[in-house]
């Protein structure tokens, strides 16, 4: 078997470099994490954790207003979106068509399909760059993608996706709506989970409640969705999330106030950092993520802007992939990172022959 695995964005040591390439939040977790973490019974350890998660799953479905049953954890959204991978498009008959995805979203998704050998098709996302929901009305094996979308950022209305949503579930076919960066302005289909049997949300405390490190995403569906991910867990690993990762995210989950302040300042920088860029000549698509995807001007270039940058200690995400290689995608970091940022954007566009 040969794989192409994932490329994860890199993770110097050097602690003087400003991060904004793989879109962790600039901000600590929640002080209500740490205390928890604190008071833990450490001792507890020698002890396998609760296979079930149930306190993190009764934490999140309290938040979420769903049923803990309804509620899937996992060690990182990667790992629950794997699982689901196996659970919902593999092993179907070739007659029965691909899974689709758009062909410029997270690469992740082409990396689990060659995994668990599911055919797959790229539907293109349109001009400016949105998806069309309407490449997916026909999806024959299930359809996947984040909202908002990665790297694009840019959001589809809630509305569309229950309509995709009804056309799965009437095909007995899933749709994953990956809502890892949500939190930053999108719409959640979360409440019309309990309308739509085909309908799974993946979740992670790695960008919107500042847990990178700590390895904790979630799903949210209806029972019967939930039971078939339990399925390939246990097949796999019956204890995926730690005892100290299940604590934790628990305390994360359950301090919404915390995040919603830490994540509306992200917000806000953001909208000022696309103002500025503009202002520079450069174009955003727009945002409804922790990071901007921006197109410098063609006579500085997406690949001697980002050389720059990490030249001068600042990292961003570079893509050398059709319709995308004039972009950089940016993760909004504090407001000091972000005009080291700019500062060295306005340096290029002063410095380098018009
Ligand atoms: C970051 C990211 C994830 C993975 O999150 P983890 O929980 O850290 O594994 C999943 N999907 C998308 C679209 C992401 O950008």
């Amino acid at each position: 078997m040969s794989l192409a695995p994932y490329i994860p964005g890199e993770q110097p040591r050097d602690a003087g470099i400003v991060k904004l390439n793989t879109n962790e939040n600039p901000y600590p977790p929640s002080p209500k994490v740490i205390e928890a973490l604190k008071s833990a019974d450490w001792e507890r350890l020698r002890l396998y954790p609760d296979p079930a998660c149930t306190a993190l799953r009764e934490a999140i479905a309290k938040q979420r207003h769903v049923d803990a049953v309804q509620v899937f954890a996992g060690n990182g959204s990667d790992e629950v979106l794997a699982f689901a991978f196996g659970a919902f498009f593999a092993g179907r008959s070739d007659s029965c068509g691909p899974l689709l995805f758009p062909d410029i979203t997270y690469s992740f998704y082409p990396v689990y399909a060659n995994l668990w050998d599911i055919p797959f098709k790229e539907a293109p996302l349109r001009g400016d760059f949105s998806i069309d929901t309407g490449d997916y009305r026909e999806a024959e094996n299930g359809v996947i993608f984040p909202n908002p979308n990665a790297p694009t950022g840019i959001a589809v209305p809630v509305r569309e996706i229950t309509d995709i949503a009804g056309l799965c579930a009437a095909r007995n076919k899933v749709l994953i709506v990956d809502e890892a960066y949500q939190a930053f302005g999108a719409e959640s289909v979360v409440p019309f989970i309990n309308e739509n049997p085909g309908l799974l949300t993946v979740h992670t405390l790695s960008k919107s409640a500042s847990l990178a490190g700590l390895r904790v995403g979630f799903a949210i569906g209806r029972r019967h969705l939930i039971e078939a991910l339990e399925r390939i867990r246990d097949s796999f690993n019956s204890y995926t999330v730690d005892a100290l990762a299940q604590i934790a995210a628990a305390a994360a989950v359950l301090d919404g106030e915390y995040y919603d302040e830490i994540n509306k300042k992200v917000i806000k920088t953001r909208i000022r950092v696309e103002a500025e860029l503009a202002a520079l000549g450069f174009s955003c698509l727009p945002s409804s993520a922790n990071f901007i995807f921006t197109k410098p001007p063609p006579y500085i270039g997406a690949p001697r802007l980002s050389a720059l940058l990490r030249e001068k200690g600042v990292l961003v995400r570079y893509f050398d992939k059709p319709r995308v290689r004039e972009y950089l995608r940016v993760s909004i970091g504090r407001d000091c990172d972000m005009d080291r940022f700019l500062e060295i954007c306005a340096y290029a566009v002063n410095t380098i022959n018009n």
